[in-house]
């Protein structure tokens, strides 16, 4: 009987079940009966580690699959390629059981898990063995690409390898990482890729913080502090808009106010939203921030339309 979740099952114990694809053969399987059905499919890439960001995103795009019509297929793989840093991948949150679970529960149809050794078939002692990858450009390598050199190279290239593998017609995305989101709206144009990106808002806590895997890192006393960074993003917002002072003495000041609230700002920059290069003046632009409290790296940003 057709289920208003997709093709989850209940199991036996009554847990939602969703189906777990692990090895390309089985990708490929499933892609081919939903072209078989006619269904087309919007796809949720993400590290795991689910949180309701996450789910977002999963909601998204059930809205534009419906199960009528549609499949959502979500993937979980802690991408090697783009961690400049092997101490960060090697605490990278694994929670696949619990993923799953969340995902069947959100009426996900079909979940891509795929080993290191699926991905990068030739991955060894000295890295994953690729030898073409995608290079994004100078907007891969200002504000967090300046910090993670490589880093967004490994992700558009994992990207485009996941769109290859699972044809989407529409893949989502979410802002709360401002410059991947462009990075990826710029691969789909410059290399005509048959995808629609699809941009989600970001999901906060209620104190503003934005939502993030990394925040469990947070000591109680961190993530009292934490929220701190989208207020000097709200409050900066207005001040560009107010336009009462040049906005090098305004993105100072927040600058400022964050380091003496304990933050270490890598960087707190006003851009123009299509190469995410320095704005001057006011207009559509975007407020980018990246902050350290204590080990972990908090990343956030505000649109401003005026
Ligand atoms: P990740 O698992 O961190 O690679 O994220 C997978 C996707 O979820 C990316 O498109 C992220 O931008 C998106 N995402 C992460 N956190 C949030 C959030 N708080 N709100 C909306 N989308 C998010």
């Amino acid at each position: 009987m057709p289920s208003a979740i997709g093709t989850s099952r209940r199991s036996t114990r009554g847990t939602v079940k969703v189906r777990q694809l692990h090895t390309l053969a089985e990708l490929a399987e499933w892609r081919a009966e939903q072209a078989a059905l006619n269904r087309s499919v919007a796809f949720v890439p993400t590290m795991g580690n689910l949180h309701a960001g996450h789910l977002r995103l999963v909601g998204q795009a059930r809205q534009v699959a419906p199960t009528s019509t549609g499949s959502v297929l979500v993937s979980i793989f802690v991408n090697p390629l783009q961690f400049n840093d092997p101490a960060d991948l090697a605490r990278y949150p694994r929670t696949e059981e619990a993923d799953c679970q969340q995902l069947a529960a959100a009426g996900v149809d079909a979940v891509f898990l795929p080993a290191v050794s699926e991905m990068y078939p030739d991955a060894g002692e000295a890295g994953t063995g690729l030898q073409t990858a995608v290079d994004p450009g100078a907007l891969a390598r200002i504000w967090e690409g300046a910090v993670r050199p490589g880093h967004f190279s490994g992700m558009a290239t994992v990207v485009l390898k996941l769109f290859n593998l699972v044809q989407p017609s529409q893949a989502l995305f979410g802002e709360k990482d401002f410059q991947q989101l462009q990075i990826i709206r710029r691969m789909v144009r410059d290399l005509n890729l048959p995808v629609a990106v699809v941009a989600v808002p970001t999901e906060r806590a209620a104190d503003g913080l934005a939502l993030s895997s990394r925040n469990r890192f947070l000591t109680d006393a961190e993530r009292e502090i934490a929220p701190r960074l989208y207020e000097a993003l709200q409050r900066t917002a207005w001040q560009i808009q107010q336009a009462a002072e040049p906005i090098s003495t305004l993105l100072e000041a927040a600058r400022a106010a964050l380091q003496a609230d304990g933050f270490t700002v890598d960087y707190f920059v006003w851009c123009e939203l299509d190469h995410l290069q320095p704005r001057q003046n006011a207009g559509p632009g975007v407020l980018l921030v990246a902050a350290r409290l204590g080990a972990v790296r908090l990343l956030d940003n505000l649109r401003v339309a005026v």
